[in-house]
């Protein structure tokens, strides 16, 4: 039989995120909307507890950097089932708020890169370093093999140059890992991840964004001017490939959509909680056992955003469980990934308009969630990104076949 439910073992695990969320995120979360850009300092106590837990073992998975394919138990810190604890907890503390999730210390998009690509030694070394990820740049969006910022060898050193734009945490984490090629004419296989640590020469923050949500995380512009980094912060293998072609970089992406889909999932969860709550003082009844097409519209149009909450959530669980148990899942992640980043943006808007002008208003957090939420269906490869990636999929075509 199909169990729907959360998985047993890592409902504690959901509820500590809940707690921490509605006591420690929602609390500050409207200060930092205001105050973009300002670093929000109670996350370091927050972090120092999450890295407290994760020592005891009691936190596996507990942000965003908790994701490794499974393939040995015997190693270190892989413990089966830690993408679904990450997924499950991030969608909880994005209950709270997205933005401050983005911002927690050591929980970087980049972090999950070098849980995807790097070999144990790297993986070792890295470890506790907080790491935002560098793909984009000004010519170089959706189409990420058409990367320019170049990494020559030079010695025992990768010479990089380049400009990386929207490096979310680029500012404050301790390390960027950014992609760059290590020949332009061998195509996307010469693309590679380094690991540059802040403080490096060569590497320079040049701006920060302002941005419609997700305020309190910060994005910036990192120029990088012959940075030299150790031949040894190239992560995983310095061969260039053509057969494997973009396989190990994209392995990132297999790990992060997962987790991207949770935001949203989340965030839509912490409007729809509101709205429940704002109907039900407004006299609106949601009544589960009769047809949504016979009720009052306002409780028909929850229910419809109910069950497509539901479906996504149900998409992420699935691409989460598959990469615990070591089976391919860029389908399913892509699938998650664009249904959770749209429904997630139509059900936090849906629930602006249910609730009229104090969806609107700033008295509540409905109308930051809508914006928050948007960003969660661009980053990590936008909706029609997502689905040009099923369609590859489900009809066996290559890139340079559907474009
Ligand atoms: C707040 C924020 C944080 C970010 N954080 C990071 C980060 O940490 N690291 C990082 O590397 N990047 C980051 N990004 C960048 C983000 O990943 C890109 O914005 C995203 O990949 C889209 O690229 P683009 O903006 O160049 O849009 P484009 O690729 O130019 O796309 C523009 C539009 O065209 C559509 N489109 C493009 N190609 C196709 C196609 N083949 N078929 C159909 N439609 C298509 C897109 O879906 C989109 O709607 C961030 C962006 C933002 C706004």
């Amino acid at each position: 039989m199909i169990n729907l439910d959360d998985p047993k073992k890592f409902r504690p695990l959901a509820s500590q995120a809940h707690q921490v969320a509605m006591n420690m995120l929602r609390p500050i979360s409207r200060k930092y909307d205001r105050a973009e850009h300002e670093y929000p300092t109670e996350l370091d106590m927050l972090a120092a507890m999450i890295d407290g837990l994760s020592e005891s073992g009691a936190a596996e998975g507990a942000g965003a950097a908790g994701v490794r394919r499974d393939e040995s138990k015997d190693k270190p810190g892989v413990k089966n089932g830690s993408n679904l604890a990450s997924v499950m907890s991030i969608s909880e503390m994005c209950w709270g708020d997205v933005g401050l999730l983005l911002s927690m210390p050591r929980q970087g998009l980049g972090n999950s890169a070098i849980a995807s690509v790097a070999n144990d030694e790297q993986l070792e070394r890295f470890e506790g370093v907080w790491a935002g990820m560098a793909i984009t740049e000004p010519g170089t969006g959706s189409d990420s093999a058409n990367i320019k910022t170049t990494a020559t060898l030079d010695g025992d050193h990768y010479v990089i140059n380049g400009e990386k734009i929207y490096v979310t945490s680029g500012d404050r984490a301790d390390a960027i890992v950014v992609w760059a090629t290590l020949d332009r004419d061998l195509g996307r296989a010469a693309i590679k991840s380094f690991v540059v640590p802040k403080g490096t020469p060569g590497m320079r923050v040049d701006r920060l964004e302002h941005k419609l949500g997700i305020r309190s995380s910060d994005t910036a512009t990192i120029i990088f001017e012959n940075c030299r980094v150790p031949a040894e912060n190239l992560l995983g293998s310095p061969e260039i490939d053509t057969k494997a072609g973009f396989a190990g970089a994209m392995a990132t992406f297999d790990n992060t959509r997962p987790l991207v889909a949770s935001m949203a999932v989340g965030c839509a969860k912490a409007s729809l909680d509101l709205t429940r709550e704002l109907l039900e003082q407004a006299g609106v009844e949601i009544d589960y056992d009769r047809p949504a097409m016979v009720q009052s519209a306002a409780a028909a149009r929850f229910l419809q955003m109910e069950a497509d909450w539901e479906a996504a959530r149900l998409l992420m669980m699935q691409a989460a469980w598959m990469a615990d148990n070591r089976q391919p899942n860029s389908l399913e992640a892509s699938m998650a990934k664009a249904k959770a980043g749209r429904v997630g943006s139509d059900i936090t808007l849906g629930c602006v308009e249910l609730a009229g002008s104090i969806g609107y208003s700033e008295a509540e957090l409905l109308e930051k969630w809508a914006r928050d939420s948007k960003i969660l269906d661009i980053f990590e490869g936008t909706q029609q990104i997502q689905q040009l990636i099923v369609a590859r999929r489900i009809l066996g075509l290559s890139s340079a076949e559907l474009k």
